[in-house]
């Protein structure tokens, strides 16, 4: 397996000239040859259920897809890059992950095809604001992050609402929560405490990400208007009342099924630990450590990796229930913490969903944006998969349709290129 992450993100939007409908007239001749590439003879994914798009070109202006299809044609001027026998998909999005060495990691996860990952927490995240705000650029090469800042403890409401109030001010991207007992080893967060939180950051325009464990939590979170389920539920199966409540409310719910593999997976050495990708981009002090008799004698015998063994085929059972009832999953992996070694669990994370017989996450991963970030963010249009005009949008797209023939064509500047080829 390996991956290099066509990668030419952000400039601003910027109106294409042209207003012929034809696949070839794509309202590129009047940009400076060099400005635009055009990846020829690929297999094209766009992120859709549909089916791949044998022999594709997908052409991208100032760093942004404004063509792709099957019957596109290379624009005159356009730097013309072969990559057949590649397919192309779009970036995956990390909707739950943590950054520690933002350097380091951003660039592991983008080597993992992973070009947008949202750091649900961390004391660190208030100093990389202004990494944050730098990375709209198209030479970034690293994955781009979100920052939810330092997670929220507040003991009491008053001392919600002024936390709220202080995240608010480093300029985070998410209010983190967590409302969980660690297996019973910690005192949880109180409703009246959470409802504080959440009601103080919408007030302000704000969204709230919550981890959860128990089931009555998730429910009571969501009751308290919460805009992201960040962990699955794991004690038990998921009412109809809670299923119900996710899609009435449009809410996202992330499993990061690969935080539970994490607990018990290093009992023994894994497969992953001789994939030599996996090694290319793994931190060996920490694969050292995992392989010591010792380290994974203790964890065999740790009562909480025994726990969330069992807490996976929970979760595992109640992802399934909730793609079969059409509850938008975002894909997470959690990492970060343990290991670092972001895609181990991101490779995981896929198997685990299919395993769970459900559909696999990375498709689905830009539903994410779509319910965080909602309509108003630019965001939300601007990355993950081409996607099938909307009946609101169509004037700005077209697409055509015909024995795999689709053409896509943003007049208004496109997505951002952040695909991945393999
Ligand atoms: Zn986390």
């Amino acid at each position: 397996m390996s991956y290099i992450v066509a990668h030419e993100t952000a400039a601003p939007f910027r109106r294409v000239g042209g207003s012929s409908d034809s696949a070839s007239a794509i309202g590129l001749r009047a940009q400076q040859p060099g400005s635009v590439k055009a990846f020829t003879g690929l297999r094209l994914i766009d992120g859709t259920d549909r089916a791949a798009i044998a022999n594709a070109t997908v052409v991208v202006r100032d760093g942004r897809i404004v063509a792709a299809g099957s019957g596109v044609a290379v624009p005159t001027g356009a730097q013309s890059i072969a990559l057949a026998g590649k397919t192309v998909i779009p970036g995956l999005i990390n909707a739950h992950g943590h950054v520690n060495v933002p350097d380091r990691d951003l660039k592991t996860y983008a080597a993992y095809g992973v070009t947008t990952v949202f750091s649900l927490g961390g004391t660190d995240e208030a100093s990389w604001m202004g990494l944050r705000d730098a990375q709209a650029t198209p030479s970034l090469a690293r994955a781009r992050m979100f920052l939810a800042g330092p997670v929220l403890a507040p003991n009491t409401p008053a001392e919600a609402r002024d936390q709220v109030a202080k995240n608010q001010a480093l300029k985070v991207d998410v209010i983190k929560i967590r409302v969980d007992d660690n297996l019973a080893t910690t005192p949880k967060m109180k409703p009246d405490i959470y409802r504080a939180v959440i009601d103080e950051a919408h007030k302000r325009g704000m969204r709230v990400a919550v981890h959860v464990f128990y089931l009555e939590d998730a429910k009571g979170a969501l009751d308290a208007g919460a805009d992201f389920i960040a962990h699955s539920v794991r004690d038990q199966a998921v009412s109809p009342a809670f299923v119900s409540l996710l899609k009435s409310r449009g809410v996202c719910l992330c499993p990061t099924l690969m935080r539970e593999v994490s607990t018990f997976v290093y009992e023994s050495t894994p497969d992953f630990f001789s994939d030599p990708f996996f090694l290319k981009h793994a931190d060996m002090q920490q694969v050292n450590t995992l392989k010591q008799p010792a380290q994974q004698e203790a964890m065999r015998k740790s009562p909480a990796a025994q726990r969330y063994k069992v807490a996976l085929d929970v979760a595992s059972r109640n992802l399934k229930t909730l793609v079969d009832s059409g509850v938008m999953i975002a894909m997470g992996t959690d990492t970060g913490g343990l290991l670092g070694a972001e895609g181990a669990r991101l490779d995981g994370e896929g198997r685990h969903d299919a395993a769970a017989g459900s559909r696999r996450g990375h498709p689905r991963c830009g539903a994410l944006h779509e319910a965080r970030s909602g309509p108003r963010d630019a965001r939300a249009r601007q990355v993950g998969r081409l996607r099938r005009p909307r009946r609101r949008s169509a004037r700005r797209y077209r697409e055509h349709e015909k024995d795999q023939r689709r053409v896509y064509r943003g007049k208004s500047g496109g997505q951002i290129a952040d695909w991945i080829i393999e």
